[in-house]
């Protein structure tokens, strides 16, 4: 993430707060701050090994529901997968899905783009104010497929 998208985030997710009514506290900031350097997809147990080992630590609940809000705040996106939720930055990423293995928990992302054409016309035609969107495809990827699962 660049300096600029960094800044960007973290004005997002102070006016957010603020809008809330909530407090814009340190761990708030401090679990933003990580969640920032992540790429791809991540669990809350990984951020918060990550957090101690930084002499940062934060409980799993705080972390947790700080997630929870940067997802609102339409920082970060929510998968839920076998194993527990897992969240990426949907921050400056385009619209893609994921194909989610059943067996050993690997996430493929794949381009929406065509997709995202038809979803348009069916809110629409629904008259639906849209507030987020997830494609997942649960299954067996390549490698657990060889493997016979
Ligand atoms: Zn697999
Ligand atoms: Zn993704």
């Amino acid at each position: 993430m660049r300096k600029e998208e960094k800044e960007e985030c973290q004005k997002m997710f102070r006016n957010f707060l603020a809008a809330r009514g909530l407090k814009i506290t340190r761990e708030r900031e401090r679990i933003l701050r990580q969640v920032m350097e992540k790429e791809g997809h991540f669990q809350v147990e990984e951020l918060a090994i990550e957090m101690r080992a930084k002499k940062n630590p934060v409980s799993r609940a705080t972390i947790y529901r700080t997630l929870e809000l940067l997802t609102e705040a339409g920082i970060l996106r929510k998968i839920i997968a076998e194993g527990g939720a897992r969240f990426e930055l949907g921050y400056g990423k385009g619209y893609h899905g994921h194909l989610i293995c059943l067996s050993c928990g690997r996430i493929i992302e794949f381009s929406l783009e065509e997709l995202s054409k038809l979803e348009e016309k069916v809110v629409k035609k629904n008259r639906f104010l849209p507030k987020s969107r997830n494609l997942l495809i649960f299954g067996y990827c390549q490698t657990c497929q060889r493997k016979g699962r």
